[in-house]
């Protein structure tokens, strides 16, 4: 029976594949032109790696982690996210300690959230982020969002919206916290029942709730501001003033505050809204942290941290048209006549690999003329054919797929004529792309 994949899970193929590597090839060069380095950690955790720094209040921790015991009866979640990853290993190499701050880090790769699948919303995702960590700055929150902000301008979006917010310090954070529960105490049971649960855990998170019937309520609740120490207040307005500097465009929200409980003082998302006004969601989102260095075992370090969610790039670049559409290709199709040549064609195929050139071959019994339409439809800009004549003449014939120009070849030429071939098309590129400009 044909197995299915997982729900909420999907592949990445072919030419979509493509698609990911470009744009993962440019976050990742955008992030080492700002000083990261790439970190790869493990996908699997310890479990409390994720209730001590995400939060036993977060969503993420109450109901959507992948978590199971090990065969040594160890709780192992895989990833929900990557910032507690990153600072456990920061923790644990003791770099924090020996290497110049702040530490900057950036990393890729899947993780996994038991979440209700819809568009934009998977249960397998690829994100894209990076972390700064060891100095508690201003510099450093502006830094991390003028980089994500220029990697979505350098993907191709246009009208992107930053909102930003601060949730002060500790001593704001809790004195709005207590204005909040006190706001909220005469109308929470006519709330939702989420609403509910975060009035008894963290009670901001109700901001956040994006029931229809539950925004009469939260409209009118007291509003951040108001609570914020002098300290915090300052610190915000500096992020603000070198956005400012920077002229990134950005929109202060008060109602924004971030379901990872390890947020304090400046917290952003980016968003896009398509033509009708719609959006899939946060395209990328993070923000500062103060306690959660200290809270994995590595002394009292702030860290600003930023994530982009791949999938949500991807289907928004797709949609909007702000990427190619790449095809898998080859450089050279090579294709016997007859199964008699069959051993001088894979010869053949390996030597061109060998020189560097994207080639592959026929394995299958054809006509010529249905290896032609295979060379067609695998975008090879060379077929390379091998007959009886060739095998006697040391030689093979190379078409060139688009102008159908051929010629014979020498073995003994093979290297020199490939070369030639691909220096005239980057050279025909080189003009036509000058062309255009
Ligand atoms: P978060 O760690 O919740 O701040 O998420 C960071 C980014 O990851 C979001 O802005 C999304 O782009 C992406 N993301 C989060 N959850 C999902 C999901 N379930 N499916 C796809 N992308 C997601």
């Amino acid at each position: 029976m044909e197995q299915i994949a997982v729900k909420g899970t999907h592949d990445i193929i072919e030419n979509e594949a493509l698609s990911y590597q470009e744009i993962e090839l440019l976050l990742r060069s955008i992030a080492e032109v700002y000083g990261y380095n790439e970190y790869r950690t493990p996908i699997i955790e310890h479990s409390e790696l994720f209730t001590r720094s995400v939060g036993e209040s977060s969503d993420i921790v109450r109901k959507e982690m992948y978590s199971f015991q090990d065969k040594g009866g160890r709780s192992i979640t895989l990833r929900p996210e990557f910032t507690a990853s990153i600072v456990r290993s920061i923790v644990n190499s003791k770099l924090y300690a020996t290497s110049d701050l702040p530490i900057k880090a950036y990393y890729m790769g899947p993780t996994f959230r038991y979440e209700r699948p819809q568009a934009g919303r998977y249960r397998q995702f690829n994100q894209f982020g990076v972390e700064s960590i060891g100095v508690r700055s201003p510099f450093v929150d502006a830094e991390v969002i003028t980089l994500g902000y220029n990697c979505l301008r350098a993907l191709g979006f246009e009208h992107i919206v930053l909102k930003i917010n601060t949730l002060g310090d500790d001593g704001s954070k809790e004195a709005y916290k207590t204005a909040i529960k006190e706001y909220f105490s005469n109308c929470i049971d006519k709330m939702c029942d989420d609403c509910q649960e975060r009035y008894k855990l963290n009670p901001l998170r109700i901001l956040d709730c994006k029931i229809e019937e539950d925004q009469q309520y939260i409209k009118n609740a007291p509003k951040m501001e108001k609570y914020l120490s002098e300290d915090a207040l300052k610190y915000y307005n500096k992020v603000i003033e070198l956005l400012d500097e920077l002229q990134i465009p950005y929109e202060k929200d008060d109602t924004l505050v971030r379901g990872l409980d390890y947020y304090s003082d400046v917290v952003f998302e980016f968003h896009y809204f398509n033509a009708e006004g719609k959006s899939i969601g946060a395209l990328g989102a993070g923000g500062h942290y103060d306690k959660l260095v200290n809270e994995l075992g590595g002394g009292k370090l702030d860290g600003v941290g930023l994530a982009f969610g791949e999938e949500r790039l991807y289907s928004v670049l797709k949609e909007e048209k702000l990427i190619p559409d790449y095809h898998t290709q080859l450089d050279f199709f090579v294709m016997p006549i007859t199964e008699n040549e069959k051993t001088q064609a894979y010869i053949i195929t390996d030597f061109l690999r060998n020189l560097g050139f994207r080639s592959d071959m026929c394995f299958i019994e054809k006509s010529i003329k249905s290896q032609f339409k295979t060379a067609e439809r695998k975008n090879s800009l060379f077929a390379v054919i091998i007959g009886e004549n060739e095998i006697q003449t040391n030689a093979v014939i190379i078409k060139n797929m688009k102008t159908q120009n051929q010629q014979t070849v020498y073995l003994k030429d093979l290297e020199e004529t490939a070369d030639k071939l691909f220096d005239e098309i980057e050279k025909e590129e080189a003009h036509h792309h000058d062309e255009k400009e």
